[in-house]
């Protein structure tokens, strides 16, 4: 039985989703004598995407005569472009100004989630939907590799979404996402509802008539962000702590290829004014091992759904997507409606 109360609360953390309506950068420029090549701009799903991308971003690097590239940000799509970049023979240096446990894709909820707050469908183009489709084909297998892999953090989970009515897509945690979750984006084979089974009363512990059954892909991000900062090192690479303020201050560094990691960052470091902030916030209460689902659910009493994503550091309850709220406060009301949800919904489990 999950234990869910506000004595088992332990933080509650928030992040933000780097989010453009035209889905995520991923092309090469000239600026000087550099050559950048963007990644950035994955909103909910910079998780799922970053291995896909970064090996889309270090083909486009092999097409220089270069070996030695510079890539700016140490969150997931950063480490990831640094060891594809590795992978091709590159010799790399990351520049960054926060690095694990302090980036945003540390506060993710990390589940296998590539279209979640990722792309308005009107701002979508037959390019970038191509680039989509190739990105999420290589992240899935690359992630299936490390499942069950010592201390990489990546794993299968099922998940139960606990309903009365089990045709009804599952409540979302927060507030709608913004961009195709339910849209023709993601291929047959790589959505969890393949693995869908209804479970009838009796069947299942929940408050509910019915439980509906998925597996997917979960990552930990701080077991697995260690992981990538390890191998990078290992590998030969080396990680130095600073800001750019510029796309000038590129200029200074050694390195003729630079991929572009930094997320929100690129709002003011290469003017894009399309990135816009979509806040989540996760609370954590003290993890129980033997917790193996995550579930969903809502009690009819209850305006919000109720959920948990159980990890090794804590089992994260409810979520959030607020647009344009650049705050890393938590707030407290929403935290206190997750909690209440979550609270009310896991109390009224059969044992
Ligand atoms: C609550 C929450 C839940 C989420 N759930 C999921 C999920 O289930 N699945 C999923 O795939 N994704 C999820 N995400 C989204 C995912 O976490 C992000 O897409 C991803 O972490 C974004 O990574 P990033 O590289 O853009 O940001 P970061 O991880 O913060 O990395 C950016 C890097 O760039 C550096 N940087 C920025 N600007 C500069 C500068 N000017 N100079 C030097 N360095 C700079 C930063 O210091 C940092 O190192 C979630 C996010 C949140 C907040």
């Amino acid at each position: 039985m999950p234990r869910i109360s506000w004595e088992r609360v332990i933080r509650t953390t928030v992040g933000l989703r780097p989010h453009r309506d035209s889905g995520f950068v991923l092309k090469a420029e000239r600026l000087d004598d550099k050559t950048v090549i963007h990644d950035y701009g994955f909103g909910g799903a910079g998780m799922s995407l970053a291995w896909g991308c970064g090996a889309m971003a270090a083909d486009m690097a092999l097409e220089h005569n270069t070996r030695k590239a510079a890539v700016l940000g140490c969150g997931s799509p950063g480490l990831t472009a640094a060891r594809q970049l590795q992978r091709r023979g590159f010799e790399v240096t990351i520049y960054a100004m926060s690095v694990p446990p302090d980036t945003t894709s540390n506060k993710s909820y990390a589940g296998f989630t590539p279209t979640t707050a990722l792309v308005a469908n009107e701002r979508r183009t037959p390019a970038w939907d191509e680039q989509f489709r190739q990105a999420a084909d290589l992240s899935y297998r690359q992630l299936q590799l490390l499942a069950g892999a010592p201390n990489w953090g990546v794993y299968w989970i099922d998940s139960y979404n606990a309903t009365d009515d089990p045709i009804e897509p599952r409540p979302a945690a927060g507030a709608a996402a913004p961009g195709g979750r339910e849209d023709d984006l993601l291929p047959q084979y790589m959505r969890p509802e393949r693995t869908r089974e209804v479970l009838g009363p009796g069947e299942h512990p929940f408050p509910t008539r019915y439980a509906v059954r998925t597996s997917s892909l979960a990552i930990e991000p701080s077991i697995y962000l260690d992981k990538l900062v390890g191998d990078f090192i290992l590998f030969g690479g080396k990680i130095v702590v600073r800001k750019f303020d510029t796309p000038r201050d590129l200029m200074s560094l050694p390195e003729p290829i630079v991929v572009n990691c930094t997320g929100l960052g690129s709002k003011s470091l290469f003017n894009d004014e399309e990135l816009v902030p979509i806040k989540g916030q996760l609370t954590f209460c003290i993890p129980q091992s033997e917790l193996k689902y995550r579930a969903f659910g809502r009690l009819p009493t209850s305006a919000v759904a109720a959920s948990i994503s159980p990890r090794s550091d804590g089992i994260g309850v409810g979520n959030m997507m607020e647009r344009g709220n650049w705050s890393l406060d938590p707030n407290l009301e929403v935290r206190q409606q997750n909690m209440d949800a979550a609270i009310q919904f896991f109390a009224a489990m059969r044992a």
